[in-house]
């Protein structure tokens, strides 16, 4: 690992007055922050991200480590741990989708260490991004080319991708945020703002490098999570290579309001299938009205990759995408809602 500057701040408002410093020095300086640093870590010992300074904010725990029900809000600090908010009482009971998100991902150590923040802002698990001896990558090296275009690309998405990068979105627990249409909550050297989950995450385009919407020393504080009729009737279903620690191959998150058989409102997310988190806007509008059958359910699942673009080792997730958002819908519509 190279050598670099460590610091830990004792507040937000110092953790934003010191990456305010840093960028009014040098706008270059890679800085990066630290939660559980599972992501972080990693990524520094294989050398392909390389930050100058390493701002720790681990006592933003006092703050912004919290699970809390505001009347029929659902409020997550962004440093709450995956352990902690996937074994809440009533996250189980009210968001089952975001429990199932995060109790499936990754290993019970990891999620007693990874923040909800880290969580959302992990990287992408493409090789040849995670191996600096490979020179063409966009993401690592902006102009470099794609070496998964012609190599190993079993993993990568099939929607959301560009002629510059097919990268898969490798997390759970945004699908489920997604799903919900909940927002998020960001302090920076410029002020505090929230905005849509829906906006963090940019498509890659032609600069994969750019993957959210954040300003350079923007932190996430906070996920809020309105309620809704569907929240209860939700779940989240991954598909992996083996059943346990691994990244989804495909995954849906779903959330339905009924009324008997017909659906009032749907809403889906896709995982492990596209370069972002990825809501199926056009499955959901094919659901609206009608009775769930496996029939509609399939229709939907038709509409929810009419615009995929597979590779050459990939083409399967179109199908097994299909038949894993056939199953969350039939599940999720079966599911007994207590009073
Ligand atoms: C072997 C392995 C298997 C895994 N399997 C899965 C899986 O199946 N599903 C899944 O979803 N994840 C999986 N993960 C990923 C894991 O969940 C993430 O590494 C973890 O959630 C990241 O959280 P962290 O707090 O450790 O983040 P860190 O590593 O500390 O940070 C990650 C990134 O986010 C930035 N950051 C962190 N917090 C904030 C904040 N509040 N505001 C702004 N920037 C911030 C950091 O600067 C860094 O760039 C796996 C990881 C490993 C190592
Ligand atoms: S798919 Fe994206 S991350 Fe992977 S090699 Fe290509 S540019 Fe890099």
């Amino acid at each position: 690992m190279r050598p670099f500057h460590y610091s830990r701040p004792a507040s937000m408002a110092e953790a934003l007055l010191e990456m305010r410093d840093v960028l009014a020095t040098d706008a270059q300086s890679s800085a990066a922050f630290l939660a559980g640093g599972t992501t972080l870590l990693d990524l520094m010992k294989l050398d392909v991200v390389r930050p100058e300074r390493v701002i720790d904010l681990g006592a933003m725990r006092e703050e912004f480590d919290f699970i809390r029900l505001e009347g029929s809000t659902l409020r997550l600090g962004a440093f709450a741990t995956m352990a902690a908010v996937a074994a809440h009482p009533d996250v189980v009971r009210l968001y089952p989708v975001i429990a199932q998100s995060l109790s499936l991902a990754a290993s019970a150590q990891l999620r007693n260490m990874a923040s909800l923040g880290g969580n959302v802002l992990q990287r992408t698990r493409c090789a040849y991004f995670r191996d600096p001896s490979w020179d063409a990558c966009n993401k690592r090296v902006p102009g470099s080319g794609c070496a998964a275009v012609d190599g190993a690309n079993r993993m990568h998405a099939v929607l959301g991708t560009s002629d510059h990068c097919i990268a898969t979105y490798p997390g759970d627990f945004a699908q489920a945020l997604l799903a919900l249409d909940a927002s998020v909550a960001i302090a920076g050297p410029r002020g505090s703002r929230t905005i849509p989950f829906a906006a963090l995450h940019r498509l890659p385009g032609d600069t994969p490098d750019r993957e959210t919407s954040l300003a350079a020393g923007e932190i996430i504080t906070e996920f809020v999570v309105p309620a809704a009729e569907w929240t209860r009737r939700s779940l989240y279903l991954k598909i992996r290579d083996r059943q346990s620690y691994e990244f989804a191959v495909a995954s849906v998150a779903v959330a339905l309001d009924l009324d008997g058989a017909t659906v009032r409102q749907a809403r889906i997310a896709l995982g492990g299938l596209a370069s972002v988190p990825w809501r199926a806007h056009a499955a959901e509008e094919a659901l609206r009205g009608s009775d769930l059958t496996e029939e509609t359910a399939r229709a939907a699942a038709g509409e929810a990759f009419a615009g995929a673009v597979p590779q050459s080792h990939n083409a399967f997730k179109i199908a097994l995408g299909q038949s894993t958002l056939v199953r969350g819908l039939m599940h999720a519509a079966s599911m007994e809602i207590p009073g």
